[in-house]
């Protein structure tokens, strides 16, 4: 026998067994209970000992054991036929770890050798084994080739959907920038590099302000392509190894590097607020946006807790937003400071009414007329041990922890009795203050109506002042509320008109009964033409829509006079009566003191 009789016979057993040992470690899993497999595996378990008896026995020519071989041969070639053909081929490598690919790819190339090596040397000997050996060789070949191409397939469709997730697990998916477990990745190695370059990176916190009404007007669809050109303009404002990362919502963030320091960190940021300065456009709208920055400079120090510069970051954010819109904030330790006394705050407050803690005072409003008080403004005060808290360093910390709901109901009830200890000859109205929290709790006009009622008043002596901003977007429960209490006979004011927005839209589908102008217009009047022309202009809009006008803040007689003779029929300000517990409903004397009452 010649050496290329003898090989193929010697090298078939154990080719036939490596072949098994890669198919038996290639499967895991849900791959052992899948047809493919199992038909390979059979196959090549046949194969092996049918080659291996061939072998042992000598090589034997005819007879009884040739043809239990044959057929042996057959079934396995036929195993292999079917695993290739069969459907489930393709998920032949259902869970395999992505990040074994590489030496996945080695592994099936093996296999895919092993199983042609055989084919190739019956197709390359000199005799025919068979009168049809080659078409079993040829044959033998194109399934191997079938096989190994579907499962590559399969392998390939497998990484492109591994990409895929791997770009979803670190990217958002709306805007396709990096979201917050890749930004804290990417802080890491920026604080990293620039504290071993001596250099400065910056985190920059940026909230959308007002998003919410762009969501809310313009529907979802334009709020999400809106979010999509801020996102390609802070892309477009930096550079390309900078991170750019969505938080979710109208939240994003910056991270800046290769920065000189603090003062370089505050332009940087600057420039990134320019995104800003011209308007978007967003399906053929022009929408102006401003965005509040809180920056973090000098980022570096925080490199073993990035996270850290992101938490001072977002409350740099947070104070920019309180202080107004469009600025930029740079963090200062002093801001956590507050954060804690804010916590603080709320948690004694909690305690306010338990404790008895919680006073009211009246400031009255008068008819400028005649110097009467046709009204008194319920001021909420607080008496914490031995300080008197003014309402605005806790009526925020109440609004933004809901305790404002408790809190308000009783300024109403405190409010209430205190005006039907009154008597019932008393024409006094009394005016409380509501915020958009009660405003947009469901029951709150039936839990006004009862508490009206249950003081034996009628709701004509109750004033409900509401802020713009609650009023602005329409809203059914807060429209459901200021209608049931309009229709019960309460008159619903309007406080510090003119600060909020400039659509007048709500005024009228909520029948509001008074506007209050805010102080800081009447600050103006007397000393400057464009607050008189606002303020009459105020004034004229509310006549012709008939609603009264009440002016806050009023401080000298210059400004009682001017509102006066521009037609204001109400006032309301230290000149004429400051908040108390006992306030004094005749400003006659000082006003005839001073010429002023004709
Ligand atoms: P507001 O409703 O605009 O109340 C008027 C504020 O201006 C009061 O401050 C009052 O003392 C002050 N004020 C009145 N006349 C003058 C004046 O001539 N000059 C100056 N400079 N100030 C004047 P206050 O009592 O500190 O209240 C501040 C704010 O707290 C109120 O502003 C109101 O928004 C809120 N607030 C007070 N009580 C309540 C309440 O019971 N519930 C709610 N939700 N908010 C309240
Ligand atoms: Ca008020
Ligand atoms: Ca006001």
């Amino acid at each position: 026998l010649g050496f290329w009789d003898l090989l193929p016979t010697v090298i078939y057993p154990p080719l036939d067994l490596i072949v098994l040992v890669i198919l038996w470690r290639l499967g895991s899993g849900d791959l052992r209970r899948s047809p493919p497999w199992v038909l390979l595996i059979a196959a090549f378990a046949v194969m092996f000992v049918a080659d291996f008896s061939y072998a042992v026995l000598g090589m034997p020519e005819g007879g009884a054991i040739m043809t239990v071989l044959d057929a042996a041969w057959v079934a396995s070639y036929g195993g292999m036929a079917a695993a290739a053909v069969h459907p489930a081929m393709r998920y032949l490598r259902a869970d395999t770890d992505p990040l074994r690919s590489g030496t996945e790819r080695t592994r099936v190339g093996a296999a895919c050798l092993a199983l042609l090596a055989p084919l190739v040397l019956l197709l390359a000997a000199p005799e025919k084994v068979t009168a049809v050996s080659d078409v079993v060789a040829a044959t033998g070949l194109v399934l191997v080739a079938a096989a190994t191409v579907r499962f590559q397939m399969g392998a390939d469709r497998n990484r492109v959907a591994e990409a895929a997730l791997a770009f979803r697990a670190s990217h958002d998916p709306l805007t396709g920038l990096a979201n917050r477990t890749a930004l804290l990745d990417h802080l890491s190695l920026a604080t990293r590099r620039a504290a071993r370059a001596r250099r400065s990176c910056a985190v920059v916190f940026l909230d959308l302000d007002d998003f919410k009404i762009v969501n809310d007007s313009l529907g979802h669809g334009r709020g999400d392509e809106l979010l999509c050109a801020v996102a390609g303009r802070l892309r477009d404002a930096t550079r390309a190894h900078e991170c750019v990362a969505r938080l979710g919502g109208d939240e994003f963030v910056v991270v800046l590097e290769d920065l000189d320091g603090v003062d370089d960190a505050i332009a940087a940021a600057e420039r990134v607020a320019e995104v800003f300065a011209s308007p978007f456009f967003v399906a053929g709208t022009e929408i102006v946006v401003s965005a509040s920055l809180g920056v973090v400079p000098n980022a570096e120090r925080h490199v073993d807790e990035v996270d850290s510069a992101l938490r001072d970051a977002d409350l740099a954010m947070y104070e920019a937003k309180a202080l107004d819109h469009g600025r930029v904030c740079v963090f200062d330790p002093a801001m956590r400071r507050r954060v804690v006394d804010r916590l603080e705050v709320k948690n004694a407050l909690s305690h306010a009414i338990a404790n008895d803690e919680l006073r009211v005072e009246y400031q009255p409003m008068f008819n400028t007329a005649d110097g009467r008080a046709f009204a008194i403004e319920a001021l909420l005060r607080w008496q914490r041990v031995d300080e008197l808290v003014p309402p605005d360093s806790f009526i925020p910390v109440a609004e933004s922890s809901g305790l404002i709901v408790p809190i308000g109901e009783w300024v109403l009830r405190r409010a209430i009795a205190d005006l039907a200890a009154r008597g019932p000859e008393s024409t006094l109205r009394v005016s409380v203050n509501v915020s958009p929290r009660q405003l947009s709790e469901p029951g709150f006009a039936y839990l006004v109506v009862g508490i009206v009622r249950d003081a034996g008043l009628v709701p004509e002596r109750v004033i409900l002042e509401f802020t713009e901003s609650a009023l602005l977007e329409p809203d059914p429960v807060v429209d459901a509320n200021v209608q049931a209490l309009g229709a019960a006979g309460f008159e619903i004011a309007i406080d510090d008109f003119g600060t909020g927005y400039s659509s007048l839209a709500y005024l009228k589908r909520l029948a509001v009964d008074w506007i209050k102008i805010d102080r800081m217009f009447v600050e103006d009047v007397g000393r400057d033409d464009s607050a008189e022309t606002l303020v009459r202009t105020i004034i004229r809009m509310a006549d012709e829509l008939e609603i009264g006008v009440i002016a806050e803040g009023v401080e000298t007689l210059t400004q009682f006079e001017m509102l006066r003779m521009l037609g204001c029929e109400a006032v309301q300000g230290f000149l004429l009566g400051r908040p108390s517990t006992e306030p004094v409903l005749d400003a006659t004397a000082i006003l005839e003191a001073a010429g002023a009452l004709s």
